[in-house]
């Protein structure tokens, strides 16, 4: 009953509610430890720890794709723990660059995780170790590319990004198509050889600031994409559907773009046939790899958008698949 309530509600007040029950110390023990509901979020998340994260890389790599590793932190409400957050990243680099992964990589950076809605201590904190996990990353040849999180944070993100790419031109930004202010972001943040990736959002944001209706996110995302496609930035097209990936091959073929100049990127686990096909007919395509102690949140996280997928995780607890 409660499953068909999660579906007809569209993901609102009852999934609110179970995400809150799914959120419970009680909950995540017996998800830790139930092997079905390991096995679920295997699907989506290459596990907690490096070794973990290691063979699924390679696994990418060898079918010809690019990765990006996003790393889940743990919450952060002291600077000691974006302190360890940070350390964190370094030692993925580490990794990365000792099992010969680094280069050509990206890592996905979440200033959150760094400090940076701890005040003022916090933002500087995380613009440091920002630009010190980008300077170890350039130097292993990998890149970095911050992520996104709610439209309250945008502004402090995106001078973070201006201030790191004065040095470190390599590092990319992501933008949110839903978001209003999108298009004007766009204008500025597409000089020549900036990575920027454009995705639809996945928060859930007021209607003054954001469209909510999913026909006018996707015109903003085409949008977004022909400003993109027009500039001589390297747009990173981040979604998984088929109508946009679509317009964005035409966009690539009428621009004539070389292939090293634009990627296609997706989230791990959704949708990997596609992104083999894209690659199979030369385009560069890297496939978004979430790890990390903060896993069982990031899967969290993903109910807002997915109630499905809620649906699925309650019934794995429960021993039926
Ligand atoms: P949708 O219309 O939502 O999905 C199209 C189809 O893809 C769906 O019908 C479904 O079949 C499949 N699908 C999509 N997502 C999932 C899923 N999670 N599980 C199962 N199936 C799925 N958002 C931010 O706000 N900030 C960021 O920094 C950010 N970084 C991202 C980086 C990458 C590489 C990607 C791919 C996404 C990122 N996102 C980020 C998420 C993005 O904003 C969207 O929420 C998400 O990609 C779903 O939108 P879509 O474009 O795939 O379109």
């Amino acid at each position: 009953k409660a499953l068909r309530a999660v579906r007809a509600s569209g993901g609102t007040a009852v999934s609110e509610l179970l995400m809150r029950w799914a959120g419970r110390d009680q909950v995540r023990r017996a998800a830790v430890s139930s092997p079905a509901a390991r096995e679920l979020v295997a699907r989506y998340v290459a596990g907690e720890h490096l070794d973990d994260l290691v063979p699924v890389l390679h696994s990418l790599v060898d079918k010809g794709l690019l990765v990006s590793v996003e790393y889940l932190g743990r919450p952060v409400t002291t600077l000691g723990d974006a302190e360890a957050n940070q350390t964190g990243y370094l030692e993925l680099v580490v990794r990365l660059t000792a099992e010969g992964l680094a280069k050509g990589a990206e890592i996905s950076v979440r200033l959150g995780l760094l400090g940076q809605e701890l005040g003022m201590h916090g933002e500087e904190f995380a613009l440091q170790a920002a630009r010190r996990i980008t300077r170890m990353a350039n130097n292993a040849g990998a890149l970095v590319t911050l992520d996104m999180s709610g439209s309250e944070s945008v502004d402090l993100t995106l001078d973070t990004w201006v201030q790191l790419n004065q040095d470190l031109p390599s590092i990319g930004a992501t933008v949110q198509a839903a978001l209003h202010r999108t298009e004007r972001d766009l204008a500025n943040l597409a000089m020549p050889g900036g990575r920027i990736r454009l995705c639809k959002g996945a928060f859930r944001e007021p209607r003054t600031v954001a469209f909510r209706n999913r026909h006018e996110v996707d015109l903003a995302f085409v949008r977004g994409l022909r400003i993109l496609m027009k500039s001589q930035a390297v747009p990173l097209v981040a979604t998984h559907d088929p109508r946009l990936i679509a317009i964005a091959e035409e966009l690539v073929r009428r621009s004539g773009r070389a292939p090293d100049s634009y990627e296609f990127q997706m989230l791990y686990g959704v949708r990997p046939l596609e992104l083999r096909r894209l690659v199979d007919i030369g385009h560069v395509a890297r496939s978004y790899v979430p790890y990390g102690p903060g896993w069982y949140e990031y899967y969290l996280r993903g109910f807002v958008e997915r109630p499905d997928n809620l649906a699925l995780f309650m019934r794995s607890l429960l021993g039926k698949r």
